[in-house]
């Protein structure tokens, strides 16, 4: 069978640009491509594929255009120096010529793509780092230094992976391509090769450094800086941090977790801090300046006179302001009025006396207990 000119078989006139070409062989590929042709004529397209591929293939080569030009299918041989070469069950061109989005779809793995070479390349996991700060640390925001896992090639083996003298040779289960073709009734689903995971080469003698994976695992120090105003639970992303890729695909990210330690005295909600301020008796009772710790130092609250016990102050701005916030939450004083304990037999005489004061002075000492009887008359009326 005589082979169809190349310009023919991508549908482009013999002056047709870089651009072009690369266009025509999009549309074609679409069209052609074994995962859209089943059934009656799957053989007609996978044929028709490997034409046009090829045609791209060598148009798309300047050098090899030239020499087409020139000397037609004499002036090149698809089966030197392509990508694939014979037997090898290459639709690497494909992906390639329509980046990532379509090589996920056609490669069917997750963050899978296909590179030069036919093999399969996958993105590196994603790693985790939980970090603890203290409070004034979320609030300030803070820069730090963490210890994170590295990888680097095996010294060993040069990063091969085989055992010095000895080399990685290419999957027969999937003639290094990395994956296999399964035929499911109409469907053609690709898979990683699951004898080679994907890398297209078994190593029989594996290094013994690097338990054959060409790389060692190190650790390296990682600038790290956490935003002022963090909470618990946010995540900083590191890019390229995680684990490396398979077969040249990039590497994963890193993940920081922000943990925050408790407080001894404060509670965060939000941008809003919480704090629980304990209040003698006698202040509560006859008022005053009561001193309240904040993030920033202290501040004053005037209590004034009869402050009951669970009252609430808030301290504008005296919160935290927010990785997202335009200001700063505010400060809740919650007052607990504590109990005097341990009296001496003169501080007992005293409240003795203090309390027959009160009592017979009525209710009106009593705000809480008033409301609260007139609460319980109303209910045996
Ligand atoms: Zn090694
Ligand atoms: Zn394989």
């Amino acid at each position: 069978m005589a082979k169809r000119d190349y310009y023919e078989a991508l549908g482009v006139a013999k002056t047709a640009t870089e651009d072009d070409i690369k266009k025509a062989y999009r549309k074609m590929a679409m069209k052609y491509h074994p995962d859209r042709n089943q059934g009656e004529g799957a053989k007609k397209a996978e044929e028709q594929f490997k034409e046009v591929k090829e045609a791209y293939e060598m148009l798309s080569d300047a050098q090899k255009r030239a020499a087409y030009d020139q000397y037609g299918h004499a002036g090149v041989d698809p089966n030197m120096g392509g990508r694939g070469g014979p037997g090898a069950e290459g639709f690497g061109g494909f992906a390639e010529a329509f980046g990532d989005i379509f090589g996920d779809i056609f490669n069917g793995g997750a963050g899978g793509g296909r590179r030069g070479g036919g093999q399969q390349v996958y993105r590196g996991n994603d790693l985790s780092y939980a970090m603890e700060i203290t409070l004034e640390e979320a609030a300030r925001g803070k820069e730090s230094q963490i210890r994170i896992p590295s990888w680097e090639g095996c010294e060993t083996c040069g990063g091969s992976g085989a055992k010095p003298g000895t080399s990685a040779k290419s999957c027969g289960s999937c003639n290094g391509s990395g994956t296999v073709h399964m035929r499911q009734g109409f469907f053609s689903v690709q898979q990683t090769c699951p004898h080679c995971h994907g890398t297209g080469k078994i190593i029989p003698d594996p290094c013994t450094a690097c338990n054959g994976q060409g790389k060692v695992k190190k650790s390296k120090t990682l600038e790290v800086k956490i935003p002022a105003g963090i909470n618990e639970g946010m995540r900083i992303r590191s890019a390229g941090n995680g684990e490396p890729g398979v077969n040249g695909g990039p590497a994963g990210d890193l993940y920081i977790e922000i943990r925050i330690k408790q407080h001894d005295i404060f509670e965060r909600d939000g941008d809003d801090l919480h704090c629980t301020m304990p209040v003698g008796l006698t202040t509560a009772t006859l008022g005053g300046s009561i001193e309240v710790p904040t993030l920033g130092g202290k501040a004053e609250i005037e209590l004034p006179e009869g402050t009951q016990h669970g009252k609430t102050f808030r301290l504008r701005g005296k919160g935290i302001k927010g990785v997202r916030s335009s200001y700063p939450g505010d400060l809740y004083c919650h007052i607990s009025v504590e109990t005097p304990v341990k009296l001496t037999e003169h501080q007992r005489k005293l409240m003795k006396e203090l309390d027959k004061s009160f009592r017979d002075g009525g209710e009106r000492h009593s705000p809480n207990a008033k409301s609260w009887t007139d609460r319980v008359k109303d209910i045996f009326k």
